[in-house]
């Protein structure tokens, strides 16, 4: 069983879709593993983005992610990485397939409603990033 890590954005907090989110989550057949609200501040925003340190938009992103409240999840699935991804859609709503949660929610490529890692070694930096093992429970 594979997992990945999401982020529910502040855009998503705010808008009040996270039960609509992990409503679709859920019926994609991912299980909640661990899931918290915390805010992040500008410092560990730019921690978990350091990676796009150098592209223009990094300063916005970091701006955004600590807005408000945001609501990591590690979500357990078989191919979850993978599959996480093709759900949520392209980062760019406008690009996004039909359906997908970005394009049903979000507004633009910054503002895009949620995370998902890129990789199985991503997920699990990321998921350490936000969860203490006593933090991460099996599903079933
Ligand atoms: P993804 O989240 O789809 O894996 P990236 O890893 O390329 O996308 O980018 C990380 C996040 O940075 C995106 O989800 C989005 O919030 C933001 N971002 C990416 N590209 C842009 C851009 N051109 N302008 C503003 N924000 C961007």
């Amino acid at each position: 069983m594979e997992r990945t890590l999401t982020i529910l954005k502040p855009d998503c907090v705010r808008k009040q879709l996270i039960g609509a989110v992990i409503d679709q989550i859920e019926r994609a057949g991912f299980r909640v593993v661990a899931m918290k609200k915390i805010r992040l501040t500008q410092e560990t925003a730019g921690e978990f983005y350091a990676v796009h340190r150098e592209r223009p938009f990094y300063g916005e992103l970091v701006e955004f992610m600590s807005s408000g409240p945001c609501v990591p999840i590690i979500l357990e699935k078989e191919n979850a990485v993978a599959d996480f991804r093709t759900l949520i859609g392209a980062t760019d709503p406008a690009q996004a397939d039909a359906g997908t949660v970005r394009k049903l929610y979000a507004d633009s490529k910054g503002e895009n409603i949620v995370h998902g890692s890129d990789s199985e070694e991503n997920a699990a930096i990321e998921a350490g990033f936000f969860f203490s093992a006593e933090e991460v429970v099996r599903s079933n």
